[in-house]
């Protein structure tokens, strides 16, 4: 196999451009996609500081790799989830590669730890809280995101998601009908409060194949295993089943959600966030009077004393 631009040998298929690359032509396709969602959402300039939020997972990686080659100021944040015990678990070997990527790259690498600094890792938050494993590392995420880039005075927090993780989760909001969440569901949400720091998804027009393939070609040592607590989720089932539509008609997911983001009307983004008020704990922005944050330290707290 050829590739359709230069005639070298392909690394990638691209149904949905009905074309093959080589692994140069990857690199500028990649470059230009994160290019057009910069600046279709005008997600940040070349002086803004960016924090990238990196699992140590291809998406995340590849996202720092092709920031820090474009230029932009960047620095890593790395939650590390206490999901497993000893070096050889999951979380340990996703901090080790997010470490081991920063350190190649010379750059800097915030660490939070949740089990230090919160008092209890993921397992022991699913735990306590009855529900799935998901969405308490998702309040947890979520959270230090917005509150470490707010501290260090970030600009802007970047996140690996990509075109796979947005159609899915479009495709789980339509089918229940989660007016609120389609609304919100953007590549960019702009910072609605003082405390609250713009969220940005520079990786919305990439698979996930042509971003494994990014990072494969560009030698980037990632986490392939993928997060023992999401087997059997919803979104998996979403993603299989927009696979099956892809491979039928190439081009679907694409079609699908940059559809969709088509016909959204951006004065819903900003107006959703605007009854933001102060958490009365920790000061950062909700909607309810004590955050979801604060609600689970405190569940924590309640069951280390009971304990
Ligand atoms: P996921 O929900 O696991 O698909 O992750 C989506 C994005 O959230 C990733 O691409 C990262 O940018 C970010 N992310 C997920 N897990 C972590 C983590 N443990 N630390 C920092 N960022 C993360
Ligand atoms: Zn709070």
């Amino acid at each position: 196999m050829r590739c359709r631009r230069c005639g070298q040998k392909a690394v990638l298929k691209m149904p949905r451009h009905n074309t093959a690359v080589c692994g140069g032509c990857l690199d500028r396709f990649v470059q230009k996609q994160i290019k057009i969602a910069v600046k279709d959402h005008r997600m940040f300039s070349p002086t803004d500081r960016i924090l990238v939020a990196v699992s140590g997972g291809k998406d995340s990686l590849a996202l720092w790799d092709a920031l820090i080659r474009m230029g932009y100021r960047t620095s890593g944040l790395h939650i590390h989830q206490g999901i497993g015990q000893g070096i050889g678990d999951y979380s340990s070997v996703s901090y080790r590669k997010t470490r081991a990527f920063a350190d190649s790259r010379g750059a800097e690498l915030i660490v939070h730890s949740l089990e230090e600094n919160d008092g209890a890792g993921v397992l022991e938050l699913a735990d306590i809280t009855k529900r799935s494993p998901c969405s308490a590392c998702g309040v947890m995420k979520r959270y230090h995101f917005n509150r470490i880039a707010h501290e260090y005075g970030f600009d802007v927090v970047a996140t690996g998601h990509n075109l796979d993780d947005e159609a899915a989760r479009l495709m789980g909001n339509l089918l229940h009908w989660q007016e609120a969440y389609l609304m919100k569901q953007s590549p960019a949400l702009p910072k609605t409060h003082e405390r609250l720091v713009k969220k940005v998804k520079p990786l919305y027009r990439l698979t996930e194949r042509e971003i494994s393939a990014y990072a494969v070609t560009r030698g980037i040592d990632y986490m392939i295993e993928e997060c023992p607590m999401s087997a059997g989720s919803k979104q998996l089932v979403y993603k299989e089943a927009l696979n099956r539509l892809e491979a039928d008609a190439p081009g679907t997911k694409m079609y699908f959600y940059l559809g969709f983001l088509d016909r959204q009307r951006p004065e819903l983004l900003a107006g959703e966030d605007a009854k933001l008020g102060d958490c009365e704990r920790c000061g950062q922005p909700t909607s309810l009077p004590v955050c979801s944050y604060c609600r689970l330290v405190e569940r924590i707290n309640v069951a280390h004393e009971t304990l």
